[in-house]
């Protein structure tokens, strides 16, 4: 695995080069209807405390039972993270004090968690792909919410989130970049989202991380970590790996050391702050769940669902690559979201696949993008954007054609066929015409004639000319040619 970063990612200090190490810890809320251990729903946005049973609000002799959807979700998981299954495992209790917290200790899993060993490859740039390792994944309960402005004295709690089930993710520290954490969780939200376990949605914490980072000298062993606890945004998290690393530079370099802590980044300063001094494993007194039994199945039952979960991103990648010819990254791009990749396939199939590509992820998602709107909510249908790849492909139309004749159909919708009839866009490959416009241009630029024959890349200026005289409706290719033919050149 890729242990060490290449010389381009390491960061300057004022002493030489560091290299950034980072791991994260990613909390992934499953998509379930109820609670992991209560008939509780699980929807987001309501009153506050009516969505509590009593087990979540750990009355007294109540009994955790056991969501079989929730288990099914984090085995599902686990098989799209490419991971190890493990068959038996246990619930512990992780004794803390929190206000938002009634039990005093949250039910998760810590010697033997429902998934061990996997791997997510991530595509960081369109040359640099890099295989980050997972080390386990364990179910656990989300806590509630304390709310602290709803007066000037006192303060509440909203249960509605307790007892929520998480899949906590935990990679290996293989990052070496905020980039490459960056395109990881846009990778793992990709994965869950087509898995249908979790829906990514960070606004609604749905998705949050804890950032571990240490730095070192590039080819010593690993740094002192910091924790950066609850990081809700893409962005933050490449920012703050950014900040923290350079403070730790700061203070190794200043002949301080780290101490191993756990950390709060604020995004309005740009800096992380501290919170408390790391906490170790036995300061939580794990122990065994007395009341809940081991979780036990069999390899059929986890057979059963690998076999139900849909193509994932990186098969449905590699059958673009394959069958429509993609770069890996471009087919990368395009599998991000399943919407988009069905969009895509409609406007691929039976036409020029790569025009189609270059037209979904540069001008589609660029303007999707440019607007804020989701690929469903896309003024311009996969049919009309497949009959505009049609026409270009056809050579009816020239790529700055279909430029307006893009705009047009966002607009003001319609067929883009007939859009090019109606408005007479149609691509000139007359000979006749074409030769009629150059002949006019060379005769009223005598000079740039002598200078296009001493230095033919003046052809350019040439072609321009002819492109403004009609419209930008020549075919560039027969423009080219009439050009040097009339020319010499
Ligand atoms: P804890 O539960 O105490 O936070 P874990 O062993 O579960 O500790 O590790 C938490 C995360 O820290 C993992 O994602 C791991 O990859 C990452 N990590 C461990 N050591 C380092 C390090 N030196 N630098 C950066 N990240 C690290
Ligand atoms: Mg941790």
């Amino acid at each position: 695995m890729n242990t060490h970063a290449k010389p381009s990612k390491l960061i300057k200090g004022a002493t030489g080069d560091w290299e950034i190490v980072i791991g994260l810890e990613i909390h992934a809320q499953v998509t379930s209807k109820s609670k992991l251990f209560s008939g509780a729903s699980t929807e987001f946005g309501g009153e506050p405390n009516s969505h509590v049973s009593l087990i979540d609000a750990s009355m007294p002799g109540m009994l955790p039972v056991i969501n079989e959807e929730c288990v099914a979700q984090a085995i599902r998981t686990g098989v799209g993270l490419k991971a190890q299954i493990n068959l038996h495992s246990t619930f512990d209790r992780k004794n803390y004090f929190y206000p938002d917290l009634p039990q005093g200790y949250q039910i998760s899993q810590y010697k033997s968690p429902i998934v061990g060993e996997g791997e997510v490859i991530v595509d960081v740039s369109p040359t640099e792909q890099i295989v980050v390792g997972i080390e386990r994944l364990h179910l656990e309960q989300d806590a509630g919410k304390s709310l602290h402005d709803q007066s000037a004295t006192e303060s509440f709690v909203d249960l509605n989130r307790s007892g929520v089930a998480l899949m906590e993710i935990v990679s290996r520290p293989d990052m070496r970049s905020a980039d490459e954490a960056r395109a990881y969780v846009t990778k793992l939200r990709t994965i869950l989202r087509y898995l249908g376990t979790c829906d990514g949605n960070m606004d609604e914490g749905s998705l949050r991380a804890d950032v571990n980072v240490s730095v070192r000298r590039p080819g010593e062993g690993l740094g002192t970590r910091c924790e950066i606890k609850n990081v809700n945004s893409i962005r933050f998290i490449g920012q703050a790996i950014d900040v923290e690393a350079r403070r730790q530079i700061g203070i190794i370099e200043d002949g301080g050391k780290i101490d191993q802590e756990t950390r709060l980044f604020d995004p309005g300063k740009g800096e992380t702050r501290s919170m408390r001094s790391k906490e170790e494993a036995h300061d939580y007194r794990y122990f065994p769940d007395p009341d809940l039994l081991p979780l036990e199945f069999t390899q059929a039952y986890v057979d059963e669902l690998a076999s139900h979960l849909p193509e994932l991103p990186d098969e449905k990648k590699a059958r673009f690559m394959r069958d429509f010819g993609l770069a890996g990254y471009d087919a990368g791009v395009l599998v991000m979201e399943r919407d988009s990749a069905d969009y895509y396939e409609a406007v691929a199939k039976g036409r020029d696949a790569k025009i189609a590509a270059n037209w979904v992820i540069n001008e589609l998602f660029g303007r999707l993008n440019k607007e804020g709107l989701d690929i469903k909510a896309s003024p311009v249908s996969a049919d009309q954007l497949g009959g505009i790849v049609e026409l270009i492909g056809e050579n009816v139309i020239s790529g700055k054609i279909a430029k307006d004749l893009f705009e047009i159909v966002w607009s003001e919708g319609g067929d883009p066929r007939q859009l090019v009839e109606e408005r007479g866009m149609k691509q000139v490959t007359d000979t006749g015409a074409i030769e009629a416009a150059v002949d006019a241009i060379i005769a009223a630029n005598p000079d740039k004639v002598a200078q296009a024959q001493a230095k033919p890349t003046m052809l350019g200026w040439f072609v321009g000319q002819v492109m403004k005289e009609t419209g930008g409706k020549a075919n560039p290719q027969a423009v080219n040619d009439v050009l040097k033919q009339k020319l010499g050149i």
